[in-house]
């Protein structure tokens, strides 16, 4: 027989069928309570007693809670564990109740709309999705800041890859996913997934401009975060359009593996190149940057103005570092302007934005005295909002603390009210110590003196010794083991004008505090705009410091261009992590008739750095910051694809050769003229004739269809000659020292094939034993004189051993071919012999 449920389980069970996916926070008296599977898992998650409630019962129902001064703590808990939680509260004075107090949800909580929890210099987007037939299209915001953008996207790769990017934990998806869709989101990505399939149409902001699919998935977006949120959005920003192909494209994998802004290792950003170029001052500063990193530009006059005031700052030392030191003191403007909206602002959060405000004609006078036309744009939108700053001087106390009902916050002189009030309340203390002093002198105790606590009042304080000269006017109010408490007709009378006027007094602060926060409203565009100007000033200083430090350089950009000419480069991170005196510079050089370099070399000797280093050189000029190289000429670059190492296998189920082949067909089918290809050691995921037929047919394909800046590492010797056909191909290798058997890797790059491969010398540094390598050695040589397309192989021949190592070769045979027997001495023939055996 089911059991009667009580009128409040009722309510709980009513409230709860809204939000199945949600913890439910149930408000009861001084706790928030958790029921059933709720509170079985909570219990395990947030280590809370598991009790029940009805325990004789039958069927006792499960139940834990929190205390609710606690609660933030806990909620920040599940969030952080990619939870939603959804808090009822009472929603009527549970005094003036009729029957159960009424209760609802009055906000839901979940990983992409938290605002208090999430580190400060790190965005928290929220994305939503949406599809049509053959089109994608994609929202995101941050509640914390207001930014709020949209675009559309041809493909489910693209929409993985930007919300990768975006490093956002929750999705809402406006339309059903497939299995395959949701298994990539949840698993690869770890998102919570949210579900929004209706919208309201947004009042809140005109989506003009936009399409039809990217209206709705925005409108769709805010349905889902004003449902949720149930307060304020005043600062969420128009919705603004973007395009994927306006910025330098890479896709989730490229990004990845060239360690932009999180590391493979963990995800952190140590040891990125975020991580390197990041000498920013302010937490909005530090989001752009990786902003600006994760989206470089491809439009020569922007790139232009980003490294020319880099450029500008580094020549303005003592600027700079004025700059430098009022950016430190401005606080994170975009957050507390959320802070303010949401109405969670605190009297500090008002200091801290008049503090940050005050910094801000300083920046612009020391912008000023730079005297650059390019940084009039910047300084114009320096804006400082004087109205702001003098509403809060004149109204909040420099010594408010962050609790808004205990008074203390408004200035003297702001309210005429809260004056007399405050009057009022001097005038008890001085009368308190007058009569204090009046009691004194008549009784003759000399140790009486008034004392104040909450639960007693204002009192007499009379120790045991003293009892027997109280006099008769004086009423007891408590004993206590040394003293007794006592109070007089006149105290009391002075106690209850000074209560009244501080409770009338608080009461009153923080009504004009409210009404403070309110007038703050009408600024917070202002705040977010002039929150970016600082941002980006910071983000800029912060290159100039690093370009200084590192001794980088401005590249020269040729938009159209086709050559490359970068000479003594090095890899950005690689260096700052190994030491610049330890990391070999090297040239990256493609002229007009060259598009693919094909890098032999043996393992481990630098083949892969190398290619980052191109692609780390290409993503920190198109983000306008400076270089690592002597001299750099570059075009600008459309896309980087890439394919490198083995590792992260993003569609679930697909085996590592799949990932190398849909990536590689991903550069093939949408690199253009403009792009950049970086294959590492294509193939070796498949048998090698396979492999190696594959390497060489989607070189041939690239070098006559696409025509895309390429580089091509790989292990198979036998691709080498292809120079021969392919015009725009040239071979560069690895430079390795061999001497008396031993291998020293040079990591310098230099033109034409490596002559064989070094696997057996690096095998002897790594220890193996020597029998075994004369094995290998034997084995090596019988599978070289196996015929392979390649000519090279052909002709080897072991008779001919001292052509083996083609280097040395051609290197004799050039000395030869230039020396001049006929005025050689004696002495002279002799050294030339002996410079041939040193060579051999
Ligand atoms: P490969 O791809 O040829 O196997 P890597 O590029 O992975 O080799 O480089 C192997 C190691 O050699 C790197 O971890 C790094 O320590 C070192 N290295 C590579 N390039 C350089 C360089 N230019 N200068 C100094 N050390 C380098
Ligand atoms: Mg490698």
């Amino acid at each position: 027989m089911p059991e009667k449920i009580s009128p409040g389980m009722q309510q709980y069970l009513d409230i709860k069928k809204d939000y199945p996916d949600a913890f439910l926070l149930f408000r009861m008296g001084d706790f928030y309570e958790l029921f059933y599977d709720d509170a079985v898992n909570a219990a395990q998650i947030l280590e809370l007693t598991l009790t029940s409630r009805n325990k004789n019962s039958e069927h006792p129902v499960p139940m834990a809670g929190v205390p609710h001064h606690a609660v933030q703590d806990y909620i920040d808990q599940l969030i952080s564990q990619g939870y939603k939680v959804a808090v009822a509260d009472q929603i009527e004075d549970p005094k003036k109740a009729v029957g159960i107090v009424k209760r609802a949800v009055t906000q839901v909580i979940t990983p992409g709309t938290a605002v208090d929890f999430s580190d400060r210099s790190e965005n928290n987007f929220l994305v939503a999705i949406d599809q049509t037939k053959n089109q994608f299209a994609l929202a995101y915001m941050d509640l914390s800041t207001g930014e709020f953008k949209v675009t559309e996207l041809t493909d489910f790769s693209g929409v993985v890859g930007e919300i990768a990017s975006l490093k956002a934990r929750e999705v809402v998806v406006g339309y059903t996913l497939t299995s395959t869709q949701a298994r990539v989101l949840s698993q690869q990505l770890n998102l919570l997934i949210s579900e929004q399939l209706d919208c309201e149409i947004p009042t809140l902001i005109h989506l003009s401009a936009l399409t039809a699919l990217e209206n709705q998935v925005a409108s769709k977006l805010l349905t889902y975060v004003k449902r949720t949120q149930m307060r304020d959005l005043s600062h969420v920003q128009e919705v603004e359009h973007y395009a994927i192909k306006d910025f330098l494209q890479m896709d989730f994998a490229t990004k990845s593996s060239l360690e932009l802004t999180a590391n493979k290792r963990e995800g952190k950003k140590h040891g990125t190149l975020y991580w390197l170029l990041d000498a920013t001052k302010t937490a909005m500063g530090t989001r752009m940057l990786r902003a600006w990193i994760e989206r470089p530009l491809i439009h020569a006059e922007a790139i232009n103005t980003r490294a020319e005031i880099t450029q500008i700052f580094i020549d303005h030392f003592f600027e700079r570092s004025d700059l430098i030191e009022s950016l430190k003191g401005v606080y994170d403007l975009e957050r507390l302007a959320s802070r303010v909206s949401f109405g969670k602002a605190v009297p500090v959060d008002f200091l801290q934005l008049s503090h940050s405000l005050s910094h801000v004609p300083s920046i612009r006078k020391i912008l000023e005295n730079m005297d650059q036309p390019i940084l009039s744009a910047l300084t114009e939108r320096l804006d400082a909002i004087p109205e702001l700053t003098a509403l809060i001087d004149s109204a909040i106390q420099e010594s408010a603390a962050r609790t808004i009902t205990e008074g203390g916050i408004i200035k003297t002189g702001y309210n005429a009210q809260l004056d007399t009030y405050r009057e009022a309340l001097e005038n008890g203390s001085s009368w308190i110590a007058k009569l204090e002093a009046d009691e004194k002198e008549k009784t003759g105790i000399s140790t009486l003196r008034i004392d104040y606590n909450r639960k007693d009042g204002y009192y007499f304080h009379i120790t045991q010794s003293q009892l027997s000269s109280v006099p008769e006017h004086f009423f007891r109010k408590a004993t206590l083991k040394n003293s007794e408490r006592y109070g007089s007709k006149e105290l009391s009378e002075i106690e209850e004008i000074m209560l009244e006027a501080k409770e009338k007094s608080s009461a009153l602060e923080y009504d004009l505090f409210l009404a403070v926060r309110s007038q703050t409203e009408q600024y917070i565009s202002r705040l977010q705009a002039v929150a970016k100007v600082i941002a980006e000033l910071d983000c800029l200083q912060s290159f100039s410091e690093i370009a200084e430090k590192k001794g980088y350089i401005r590249p020269k950009l040729t938009p159209n261009g086709q050559e490359v000419n970068i000479k003594n480069g090095r890899h950005a991170v690689v260096e700052a992590v190994m030491g610049a005196q330890e990391y070999v510079p090297n040239d990256i050089i493609f002229d007009e008739k060259t598009n693919i370099q094909l890098i032999t070399g043996p393992n481990m000797s630098g083949k892969s750095t190398y290619m980052r280093q191109f692609a780390l050189t290409v993503i920190m000029a198109q983000i306008g910051a400076f270089v690592p190289a002597e001299i750099a000429e570059l075009p600008i670059f459309d896309a980087i694809f890439t394919r490198i190492g083995a590792s992260d296998n993003l569609i679930a189920g697909e085996s590592t050769f799949m990932v190398e082949m849909s990536e590689a067909n991903r550069a093939i089918t949408q690199a253009t003229k403009h792009s950049l290809i970086i294959f590492d050691e294509l193939g070796r995921g498949t048998a090698t004739y396979d492999g190696m037929a594959l390497a060489q047919a989607i070189i041939e394909f690239v070098h006559d269809h696409i025509q895309a800046k390429t580089l091509f590492a790989t292990h198979y010797h036998e691709l080498t000659t292809l120079d021969q056909e392919l015009s725009a191909l040239t071979n560069v290798h690895v430079a390795t020292l061999e001497e008396k058997g031993n291998v020293t890797f040079l990591h310098k790059i230099t033109a034409g094939p490596a002559d064989k491969s070094y696997g057996i010398h690096v095998a002897k540094i790594a220890g193996l034993p020597e029998k075994l390598l004369e094995r290998a050695d034997i084995i090596l040589q019988k599978l070289e004189n196996r015929p392979v397309s390649a000519k090279k192989l052909d002709n080897h021949d072991e008779q001919l051993s001292l052509f083996d190592f083609d280097e040395n070769s051609t290197a004799i045979v050039e000395k030869l071919k230039s020396v001049n027997m006929d005025n050689m001495t004696a002495r002279e023939a002799l050294n030339f012999l002996w410079d041939l055996k040193e060579l051999l």
